[in-house]
């Protein structure tokens, strides 16, 4: 049992010096939740970890890996008339591969940015005359929420309001990490929001099919501090499991009453993430029997795909294959003022993250 000193700082001193003792080989760790890349680069750890640890950000930020051949598609679908795009407003300043919904604001498509999807419910029952479509961006953590949402609009008979899906799911794409060659990881720092509706259990293969060790952690410095030396007495110990850190939050079943509402109104279908290609059931798009909430099915429009920005290494960077610095336009071209590619726009976005906060090893 892991001994809690009187504060914080004293507590995470104590774990720091625990690292450095029973760490006893190179070790890479990646998260997969922006909120701990922020987090991780806030608080400068990396440059106090012991050389033998090696932290990697991956796939973790929802608005960072959203494909900009959807994105296109969604820019298409505000040029029409007659319709109302709700968004949040992180999702503004993404690029496509031509535009962004701020640029396709700009020259006169009807974008709203609303800070819930609850705001584009009101939108709707005050936009009668209209289409509003509710741009769902985002992970397990998210989707509860815009099915709440449907719920709501479903039991109003609402039939102006629909949702264009582009929700992801963790899991898959920790599988697709873990099968590519390219990528080296040792174990994995679980996102701590997702798994307040997962719990454990969508995680174990990570430690019974691929021997990695696995903790699911919370934010504070302290807790990613407890969560890496969980990993290296894993490791170390060669018995990798999904262990809990965040207990405060984080039940080993999740939130069950929250994957219904999933369940209830989504189901899983393959989906193209920036950078990474296509992942089998790493998308959700509505249920057959909500199809008139789908706004792809309701309002289908064909975009051809365009071509990437040139020089942007988002994918690399978000499969950790590549540090934010290593690409040839990071700070240069690229800034948060002037952001070339999505992990520069997101607050959770891993190149914002490195700017904002410092070079880090
Ligand atoms: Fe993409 Fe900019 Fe990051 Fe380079 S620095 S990977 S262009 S977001």
């Amino acid at each position: 049992m892991l001994m809690r000193q009187s504060s914080k700082k004293e507590y995470a001193r104590y774990l720091l010096d625990r690292l450095h003792q029973e760490i006893d080989r190179p070790i890479t760790v990646m998260e997969v939740c922006g909120t701990h890349t922020v987090a991780i680069a806030k608080s400068g750890l990396r440059d106090l970890l012991p050389e033998k640890m090696h932290l990697l950000s991956g796939p973790g930020c929802p608005v960072c890996v959203t494909d900009d051949h959807d994105l296109d598609v969604v820019m298409a679908l505000a040029r029409q008339d007659g319709l109302i795009l709700a968004t949040f407003g992180d999702m503004m300043r993404v690029p496509g591969t031509e535009s962004s919904l701020l640029q396709e604001k700009s020259r006169g498509a009807d974008v709203r940015v609303v800070y819930s999807p609850s705001d584009a419910l009101q939108l709707a029952k005050e936009n009668s005359d209209k289409q509003v479509i509710f741009l769902g961006v985002g992970f397990e953590t998210t989707t509860p929420v815009v099915a709440a949402a449907l719920d709501q609009a479903v039991q109003m008979e609402l039939e102006n309001l629909s949702v264009f899906s582009l929700h992801k799911v963790v899991p898959p794409i920790m599988r697709v990490l873990l099968d590519d060659p390219e990528v080296k990881i040792d174990a994995f720092l679980n996102p701590g929001h997702v798994c307040t509706i997962l719990g454990t259990e969508p995680f174990r293969f990570i430690a019974e099919e691929y021997g990695k060790p696995c903790v699911v952690t919370g934010f504070e410095a302290a807790d990613i501090l407890e969560a890496l030396l969980l990993i290296v007495r894993q490791y170390r110990n060669e018995s990798p499991a999904v262990d809990i850190q965040y207990k405060r939050a984080v039940r080993p079943e999740g939130n069950p009453v929250a994957v219904g509402f999933i369940e209830k109104y989504f189901t899983p279908i393959q989906a193209r993430w920036r950078g990474i290609g296509e992942v089998p059931e790493s998308g959700l798009e509505l249920r057959e029997e909500y199809v008139q909430y789908d706004a792809r099915k309701r309002f289908p429009i064909t975009v051809k795909p365009g071509k990437c920005r040139k020089g942007c290494a988002c994918g690399e960077v978000l499969k950790g294959l590549k540090l934010p610095y290593e690409c040839p336009l990071f700070g240069k071209v690229c800034t948060p003022v002037k952001p070339v590619g999505p992990c520069m726009v997101s607050t959770e976005g891993s190149c914002a993250a490195y700017y904002r906060y410092g070079r880090q090893k």
